[in-house]
């Protein structure tokens, strides 16, 4: 804005001007003062790497900001290599929310090549008492799990913290924050409440994901993430890694078989053949038509969980 309009801008002071052109003027301004000196009520810019964030953040910021979703739905973070026009398009972005915990580092990348500041990424992720997935089940060592919304008593933590930062953005909008940050909570609070009474039905205890995406699920509605398919994102999983997942989908107490829309599903229909197990699917991400809110991907996370473990 400053490049393109600065000429112009000194015009202001010259007297008698025509009206319309007075108008333009206090637009080119009113643009100036938005873009680079924040006028009290200039609509700020924020931007969030993954749908889980970026639709609570836009659901918490109602019209009062603008609220940008980087990583567009169906792809996968864990191997993401942004494009320029995802660089553009945060330059003018004040706060950048992002996970961390190693899920989408690009975040920070993104935002120095923007101009926008490591400063105004703000990982959420590590507040969100991260859950360290055991050693064994994806790698060796424990590694911890970055899918923390996949848990609604985290994701109301999340909430909070949005308001928080929303809120020390944009002081004037405190309160408004907070009324749809509770609006939101209790949301997800009924959501919550329709997945245990749900989970209380579930017969089978045991699941094989694709990758290491659901433990806090797992955690929060008593079921256990026994095996992961691909335990380094978009790497082939050696054949030893493979034999010991076969093992799990077998037997009276057969673990139930995940694939994600995000990843590519060969490896899960060849296990499917190989051992006779139902490959059932789970978007831990979404933003999908279908899954179009938080709290649908998390209903839908619950329906995929109701048809594979009654
Ligand atoms: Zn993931």
């Amino acid at each position: 804005m400053m490049r393109a309009f600065g000429g112009r801008a000194f015009d202001v002071s010259e007297r008698a001007q025509p009206l319309r052109r007075r108008a333009v003027l206090v637009l080119v301004l009113f643009a100036l003062a938005s873009s680079c000196h924040r006028a009290p009520h200039a609509q700020r810019q924020v931007a969030a790497t993954v749908f889980p964030l970026y639709d609570i953040a836009q659901r918490v910021a109602g019209d009062r900001l603008q609220v940008r979703l980087i990583l567009q739905p169906g792809l996968d973070p864990h191997e993401y290599e942004p494009r320029p026009h995802d660089i553009a398009g945060l330059a003018d972005a004040d706060l950048i929310f992002a996970v961390g915990l190693g899920l989408d580092p690009w975040a920070q990348r993104l935002a120095r090549a923007a101009g926008a500041g490591e400063a105004r990424v703000f990982e959420i992720g590590p507040l969100m008492d991260p859950i360290l997935a055991p050693a064994g089940v994806v790698r060796k060592e424990p590694l911890v799990d970055a899918h923390f919304w996949t848990d609604p008593i985290r994701a109301l933590r999340a909430v909070d913290v949005t308001v928080e930062a929303l809120s020390n953005l944009d002081p004037g909008g405190g309160p408004f924050y907070r009324e749809r940050g509770q609006e939101l909570r209790r949301s997800i609070e009924v959501v919550h409440a329709g997945i245990l009474r749900g989970a209380a039905t579930w017969r089978r205890r045991r699941i094989v994901t694709f990758h290491g995406s659901l433990f806090y699920f797992a955690a929060r509605y008593g079921i256990e993430v026994v095996g992961v398919v691909q335990p380094v994102p978009g790497a082939e999983p050696p054949p030893q890694h493979i034999t010991a997942i076969t093992a799990l989908l077998r037997g009276p107490d057969a673990a139930a078989l995940f694939s994600e829309p995000q990843l590519d599903p060969q490896l899960a229909r060849a296990l499917a053949r190989e051992t006779g197990a139902v490959v059932h699917e789970v978007d831990p991400m979404g933003g999908a038509p279908r899954a179009a809110s938080y709290e649908e991907l998390v209903r839908r996370i619950a329906h995929a969980m109701d048809e594979a473990l009654r």
